[in-house]
């Protein structure tokens, strides 16, 4: 977009602390199911699933979860094989040398200082090897204490999209995305952009006649007539 249009489409949208109330309000209602598409039954299944989750979906990552929790169930089942065990168990996510090093740092560190137990702490999260800001952010807020909000590629996407934030870093995104959005939002605030980037925002197709944001977003492809463009419709689970 040439400068004079992104001036006149700021203009036309309003100003993002205005607008940050709407959008996730209206993402709320359009998206109504949104939540992690990571499939587990404990705090460590959770940690071992988000950290296998790197590089791969989470469709792949729960395939190969299903059959790695029945034989994986605490911190130490995963130093009581040699690593190159674990590494065939998880192979088909990718990545499998360096994510079986780093389930095993975790293990040892959760057995040395956590008592086996996943914190719930960003920072103390954030001392399991293996372990990066995206992880622990998603860790926390599944845990019920969000304490930052988790930048993916979809987030990263549309917070620019949404003129929420000018930049590329994931870490200066987040820390725009800690200044606007109300805290009580930071844990499904991802999951909504998450899920409005896989089934409308799409990366290189957005539907932005489809789009309950259009009206809301100086990147739209169309001039709404009225706010709200687009009813919520209640959409179908995507494929993660
Ligand atoms: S209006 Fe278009 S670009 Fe903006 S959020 Fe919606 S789909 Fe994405």
């Amino acid at each position: 977009m040439a400068p004079s249009y992104v001036r006149e489409a700021r203009r036309r949208v309003g100003p993002k602390r205005e607008r940050i109330g709407p959008i996730v309000e209206r993402l709320a209602v359009e998206h109504a199911d949104a939540k992690i598409a990571l499939t587990f039954r404990t705090d460590l299944e959770l940690l071992v699933s988000v950290m296998l989750s790197a590089q791969t979906t989470d469709v792949n990552v729960n395939r190969v979860t299903e059959q790695l929790f029945e034989k994986y169930r605490r911190p130490e089942d995963y130093l009581a094989v040699p690593q190159e065990e674990l590494e065939r168990d998880i192979y088909q996510t990718g990545f499998f040398r360096q994510k079986a090093k780093a389930l095993r740092g975790t293990a040892r560190v959760l057995l040395e200082e956590f008592d086996g137990v996943v914190p719930r702490e960003l920072d103390e999260l954030l001392r399991l090897p293996g372990v990066a800001r995206k992880t622990a952010n998603v860790v926390a807020a599944e845990l019920g204490r969000p304490q930052g909000v988790v930048v993916d590629t979809h987030v990263r996407r549309l917070s620019q999209r949404l003129g929420l934030t000018k930049q590329d870093d994931p870490v200066r995104i987040e820390r725009d995305l800690i200044r606007l959005v109300p805290r009580a939002d930071w844990g499904r605030f991802p999951h909504l952009l998450i899920w409005h980037g896989r089934r409308v925002c799409i990366a290189r197709r957005p539907l932005c006649e489809e789009c309950v944001l259009a009206d809301l977003c100086p990147a739209s492809r169309v001039m709404p007539e009225r706010p709200g463009h687009g009813a919520p419709t209640g959409r179908a689970a995507p494929s993660a």
